[in-house]
């Protein structure tokens, strides 16, 4: 009997399927449509031997039975193949739409089933090989020949959907499929089609199915590979999964540990899923509220217990992962969180609701829209004039930046810089503060108005740049402005590091000519050391104190300390926010050098600056 391939194939298949159930596994649709499709090739090569020996034992056998087994097998072939144009659909099309195409298949294949059960098979049999052939045999291949058209049609035309190794794998299980249907096709004694399929589930198996690729070979749980997989599903279907995300920094070496067992066990059966990422994070994702708040509850008791394994444990849960909106999405959420309580999060704020989200999403676009302004050269400056007391002249000026949209309004400062700063694209969006000064400044006409130099802006960020003196320095020679014409605006810091770099920095700005001030002195927790420590030329009291000085006798006295502390060192001081005639007055009483604040203007756009100060100076 011709009858060795298919067995040689029966048990290559019935050990992939045994491997394959005993792995730890996602539960994907993906994944179950393999496994749908091993059980099919295993019918398949049963149905193939059973009915070789059928045939062989014909005068033994019933031959209804002999019958009824061919055209099982003949059948069970057309399935298989369906089960390839199923399996490549789902590379090509979201779940939702998978399944209700597979429907449709399904009534399809029946269909075919149908037909081939009615019309008549031919049987072959010379005592050592045999076969079948004739209406039955034909209307089988016909159908095969379909799908495979199918097949190679959809793998060509969407060949972009599919990732380069999915589709080598699956067109290397075609030509397989191709090549031993055509060798058995010219020599009918080699029963090679059933063979074929089961060696192509191995390859499908190896390249592709293969759940060790799924999983951290450390710890045993799932890795991010299977983190994406699993969140496109539920993405694509809809389903509402609840996700914590933390980050441990020694996983602890007892099996008997909570966790360490959860992870070990933790597969589609139970409902809980932990996924390793890189560094110390995980992700934990279950569908189950209970499951889910359990963790809640050890996050927070490992958190309290400050226990030696998890040294720093933190976490933070979403409600409803589908909130985030996107499989992306979710991890640049955590991320987010993360960021913002820097490794202290609240009890009350362990779980991130869908306001926060909210937020989040909202701090995106605003991101968004700086890269787009910022590619767009939607970034303007405004300057706000700067007044001397001594001169009775607008001498300076602050250039404050603004983003305008795509349909002419403005978005201020207030709403766009923090966002800037927390993902530090403030250090473009200075830069370009920085070019459109110099370019402002360079045409001199602000110098012939009596104006003698521009306040620039420097965040945090900048001031950490090694090169941040070269930088500024080459734009400054560019646009030929001599750096007397620049004053740096700098804002206290307590990083050690950061002091270090800007001290560096503004030494060598200096030696060129530029000049310094403290910004927003009095805001916040001002530390005098910084006023000390730092070679700033003006101090700018802010805005709080300076109304603060007109409300309440306590700030009066120290509003004059710092005047008259920051004249003994040698500082000039700037009041900001000067907003009517009697603030004015009385912080000129007590010797303030130079006012800024709406009494005068707001800040205004740099044609509106120079006829400002053309008229107010002449
Ligand atoms: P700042 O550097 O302290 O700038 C002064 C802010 O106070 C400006 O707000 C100005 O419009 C406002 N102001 C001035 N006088 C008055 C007044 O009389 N009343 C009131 N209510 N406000 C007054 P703006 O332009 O919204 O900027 C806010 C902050 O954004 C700035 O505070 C600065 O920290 C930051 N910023 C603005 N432009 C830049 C920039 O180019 N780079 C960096 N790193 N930060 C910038
Ligand atoms: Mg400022
Ligand atoms: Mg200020």
């Amino acid at each position: 009997m011709n009858i060795e391939c298919q067995c040689c194939g029966l048990v290559l298949s019935v050990l992939l399927l045994v491997l394959y159930s005993a792995r730890k596994q996602l539960g994907l649709y993906g994944e179950r449509i393999f496994k749908y499709m091993l059980v099919v090739t295993i019918a398949l090569l049963s149905l193939d031997i059973l009915s070789v020996v059928g045939i062989s034992r014909q005068d033994t056998w019933s031959p209804f039975l002999v019958m009824g087994i061919c055209k099982a097998y003949i059948a069970t072939l057309v399935v298989e193949c369906m089960f390839a144009v199923v399996y490549l659909f789902h590379d090509v099309m979201d779940e939702h739409k998978h399944w209700k195409v597979t429907k449709w298949l399904g009534v399809i294949v029946a269909l075919e089933c149908l037909v081939i059960m009615i019309v008549p098979l031919e049987i072959y049999s010379n005592g050592r090989v045999v076969y079948t052939y004739g209406p039955g045999a034909i209307v089988a291949y016909a159908c095969c020949a379909i799908d495979f058209v199918t097949i190679l049609v959809t793998a060509f035309s969407e060949r972009k959907k599919i990732s380069t190794l999915r589709w080598s794998a699956f067109m290397i299980w075609v030509l397989l499929w191709i090549v031993a249907a055509g060798w058995q096709f010219l020599d009918a004694e080699k029963l090679l089609v059933g063979f074929a399929t089961s060696l192509g589930m191995m390859i499908l198996y190896a390249a592709l199915e293969n759940p060790e690729v799924n999983l951290n070979n450390e710890l045993g749980c799932f890795n991010g590979y299977a983190l994406e997989a699993y969140l496109k599903q539920q993405f694509s279907l809809n389903r509402k999964f609840f996700a914590i995300q933390f980050s441990l920094e020694e996983i602890p070496p007892e099996t008997e540990d909570y966790i360490y067992r959860l992870m070990q066990r933790s597969n589609a059966r139970d409902g809980i899923w932990f996924f390793k990422l890189l560094g110390p994070e995980f992700i934990m994702i279950s569908e189950d509220r209970k499951r889910y708040n359990r963790m809640i509850r050890w996050i927070l008791k490992e958190q309290k217990r400050e226990s030696a394994y998890f040294k720093n444990i933190q976490g933070l849960g979403i409600e409803n992962g589908l909130d985030v909106g996107s499989p992306a999405k979710l991890t640049k959420v955590f991320k987010y969180f993360f960021n913002k309580y820097n490794g202290q999060i609240p009890e009350s704020e362990i779980e991130i609701t869908r306001d926060k989200i909210d937020d989040y999403l909202v701090h995106e676009r605003m991101q968004e829209e700086i890269n787009q302004a910022l590619a767009e050269d939607r970034v303007e400056v405004f300057y706000q004039p700067i007044y001397s007391v001594l001169s009775k002249k607008f001498e300076s000026a602050e250039a404050l930046v603004r983003i305008r949209r795509t349909d002419g309004s403005l978005i201020y400062p207030s709403d766009f810089i923090p966002v800037a700063e927390e993902t530090g694209t403030i250090v473009a969006l200075g830069e370009r503060v920085f070019v459109k000064t110099c370019q402002f400044i360079a045409g001199g006409k602000i110098q012939k108005a009596g104006v003698r130099c521009v306040d620039v802006n420097l965040s945090v960020l900048q001031c950490e740049q090694v090169d941040l003196s070269n930088r500024l320095s080459k734009i400054m020679d560019e646009n030929n402005v001599p750096s007397s014409a620049i004053n740096l605006e700098i804002t206290e810091t307590a990083t050690l590091s950061v002091k270090k770099n800007l001290l560096n920095n503004m030494g060598s700005l200096m030696d060129m000519g530029c000049t310094f001030s403290l910004d927003d002195f009095g805001k916040g927790e001002s530390n005098l050391m910084y006023i000390v420590e730092m070679p700033v030329s003006v101090v700018k009291m802010d805005y709080d104190l300076t109304k603060a000085f007109g409300k309440m006798d306590r700030a009066k006295y120290v509003v004059r300390t710092v005047v008259q502390m920051a004249h003994e060192m040698g500082l000039r001081v700037v009041s900001e926010g000067v907003e009517d005639a009697s603030e004015l007055q009385a912080l000129q009483n007590i010797g303030v050098d130079y006012i800024q604040g709406y009494y005068f203007s707001k800040p205004i756009p740099a044609d509106e600056f120079l006829k400002f100060v053309e008229e107010k100076n002449s």
